[in-house]
């Protein structure tokens, strides 16, 4: 199984309830389609996105080689943005530093 698609199950459990609302309570077969659709679209986007970001700090993260000299990348802070996290990891030889979105092992 890729990661998209655990993403994917991941914001199902979100998801899924509310398709089943617009289904239910949806007063109009235009309503309750429109809105399993808006949903429906709107998790393929965000699962997308969650896929985007871990596909990013994989490879800027590079098996913790740091591209500038080839040392070794090592945990050096974090901040907090409302919901959104960054990590950040500064080279050992060179203080080449990258941010990531995730924290990595
Ligand atoms: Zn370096």
């Amino acid at each position: 199984m890729s990661d998209f698609w655990i993403c994917f199950g991941f914001m199902g459990l979100m998801f899924v309830p509310a398709i089943l609302m617009f289904l239910i309570c949806g007063c109009t077969w235009g309503n309750k389609i429109g809105g399993a659709i808006g949903c429906l679209v709107f998790w393929l986007a965000i699962s997308g996105a969650m896929y985007g970001e871990t596909e990013y700090d994989i490879s800027t993260y590079n098996n913790g080689v740091c591209i500038v000299c080839e040392g070794e990348y090592k945990f050096s802070g974090a901040t907090k943005y409302r919901t959104s996290h960054h990590y950040y990891y500064t080279c050992e030889n060179c203080d080449h530093t990258i941010e990531l979105n995730s924290l990595m092992k």
